[in-house]
């Protein structure tokens, strides 16, 4: 993947994020996952399916966990994924580091709103995974988010 790509991507990733059902407690978040051959493989983003669903974890979803694509994946999230979340058993984070993807493009961290240090993009790295983060789209990734920075 080139930055070019990178680019692509996480501009269709922020136009996905903006599908999801506002929540007042939640950010509105948009994922793809992206193969080695540059196809995608499939997205997903905040509140899809149900409303406590993450963007990673729906995109993660609808794919069989041994899908052999998985590992030269990329996965682009408009956020940097959760370390720490009450609806579920497994962070974004965990389930990403259980996968066969290894390598991750984000646009935005976490800010200090909903949880006090989200530490997704540190414990990625220290699984061993690529963690990119496209500085110049995370205005647009928050902007998305408003509602809830105002
Ligand atoms: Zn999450």
């Amino acid at each position: 993947m080139t930055h070019a790509d990178d680019v692509t991507w996480m501009e269709r990733a922020i136009e996905l994020s903006r599908k999801c059902p506002p929540a007042e407690g939640a950010f509105s978040v948009g994922a793809i996952i992206v193969g080695a051959d540059g196809e995608e493989l499939a997205n997903g983003y905040s509140r899809e399916t149900d409303a406590h669903v993450h963007a990673e974890e729906s995109a993660l979803s609808k794919l069989p966990a041994d899908d052999p694509r998985l590992a030269g994946a990329t996965l682009y999230s408009t956020l940097e994924p959760c370390s720490e979340r009450k609806s579920r058993p497994l962070t974004c984070t965990q389930l990403i580091l259980h996968s066969p993807i290894r390598r991750v493009v984000i646009a935005w961290r976490e800010p200090s709103l909903l949880v006090a240090d989200c530490v997704g993009v540190e414990t990625l790295r220290a699984g061993g995974l690529q963690v990119v983060e496209l500085h110049d789209l995370a205005g647009r990734a928050r902007s998305v988010n408003d509602h809830l920075l105002a």
